[in-house]
């Protein structure tokens, strides 16, 4: 770990820039600041390095550079893809996802409702999974775009996008998968998986905020939803930020490389600092199925406790990890995700993710497994009634 202050546990809200991330990207804000598009040499020269992002990327992802364009973030790929389904099929009003999908996706399908489209949002069992039978009869002769994640951020949880991908072929309609989770965790193979579109963002594995991307299968109609200059082949309007697509090329690069010795790691440390949490604090549960599950990932409930008054003493303690919830104007909701498992407002109030990262060491798991039972522990012993 580079800062010796923090134990970060919190990998699934951002990561830390890869040291080689940096490297890569410093000579594109030093130096090279020009704008690709311009006509001279000094601006024109950075498509080049563009393109060698992309391909990195690409190479990540087993698609074809050219079925990649850049966008913002996470966000903004899964706006654009169920953006891009609706104003490409006009006759068709429906969009089938799931209750437990990131807000970008949440947000934006609740947004389209106002708007006067439809938008089923599936249930998931206690354990967090999907019916696939029922996915396949909720969707209508007018639907227009699938939208299911690959993994959960805030559980871990997998869905089955395989076999979803596969309905959706079978029923004619597009499926996009939101995937920002699942790479640099997950091997994501396009061939293999044949979704129409898929979003990732590079904050999530090892590079600066502010750079995503939209994977579209080609021949899949697409209507931008940044419209402006002619950048990414009229896909996006927007200068291209240089710099982050380099740094993005960079990281994606080191992801592919250290996939699977990384991930075999992080998932031993997880089952570590998971096992010692629910094997000597009492009242304490995993939220969701072990398996199929983010290698990273562990969501835990501590009965008769507020998350933010564990966090709040984590934080303390140098711990960085998260609970589920969306604070919102003070109020501290409880998390959608935990709510469409089932779980009560109590339970998922009292439930905190931690997800770990390449940095991570053994030694600060077993710091958190140091920590963690005192604080529970003064916490309950605080508790009202
Ligand atoms: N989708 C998932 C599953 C996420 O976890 C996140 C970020 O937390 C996003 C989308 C949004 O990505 P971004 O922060 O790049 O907008």
């Amino acid at each position: 770990m580079n800062n010796p202050a923090i134990c970060y546990f919190d990998n699934n809200a951002t990561t830390q820039v890869a040291p080689e991330v940096v490297e890569a990207m410093l000579p594109f804000l030093r130096e090279h600041w020009g704008n690709p598009s311009s006509s001279y040499t000094f601006g024109r020269q950075l498509a080049g390095h563009i393109d060698d992002a992309r391909t990195r990327i690409a190479a990540l992802i087993h698609a074809e550079p050219r079925d990649i364009i850049f966008t913002s973030c996470g966000t903004e790929s899964n706006n654009s893809a169920i953006h891009s389904a609706l104003a490409t099929q006009p006759g068709k009003r429906h969009v089938l996802t799931t209750a437990v999908e990131h807000s970008a996706n949440i947000k934006f399908c609740q947004l389209l409702q106002k708007q006067g489209y439809a938008v089923t949002f599936l249930p998931v069992s206690p354990e967090g999974a999907l019916d696939l039978r029922l996915l396949e009869e909720s969707i209508r002769p007018d639907t227009a775009i699938v939208s299911v994640m690959w993994a959960n951020n805030e559980t871990g949880i997998l869905f089955p996008v395989r076999e979803i991908a596969a309905i959706c072929r079978s029923k004619g309609v597009l499926f996009h998968t939101d995937a920002v989770q699942a790479a640099g965790k997950l091997a994501v193979d396009v061939r293999e998986l044949d979704p129409d579109c898929l979003s990732l963002s590079a904050h999530k594995l090892h590079a600066p905020k502010g750079i995503g991307l939209l994977y579209l299968k080609r021949r899949v109609k697409y209507q931008p939803y940044i419209v402006g200059g002619g950048q990414e082949h009229g896909r996006r309007g927007g200068t291209e930020n240089v710099a982050n697509i380099v740094a993005f090329g960079r990281a994606a690069e080191l992801a592919l490389a250290s996939l699977e010795q990384a991930t075999t790691r992080v998932r031993a440390l997880r089952d570590r600092l998971e096992e010692g949490i629910l094997n000597n604090i009492p009242g304490t549960a995993r939220n969701g199925a072990r398996e199929p599950r983010l290698p990273n990932t562990s969501n835990i409930a501590f009965a008769g406790v507020e998350a933010e008054g564990i966090l709040m003493l984590l934080d303390q303690a140098g711990i960085c990890a998260s609970s589920g919830s969306a604070c919102t104007t003070g109020s501290l909701d409880p998390s959608h995700v935990l709510t469409a498992m089932g779980c009560s407002a109590a339970r998922a109030r009292g439930s905190i993710r931690f997800s770990l990262g390449i940095y991570n060491t053994e030694a600060e798991v077993d710091y958190v497994l140091k920590h963690l039972p005192g604080i529970i522990a003064k916490l309950r012993a605080n508790a009202p009634g």
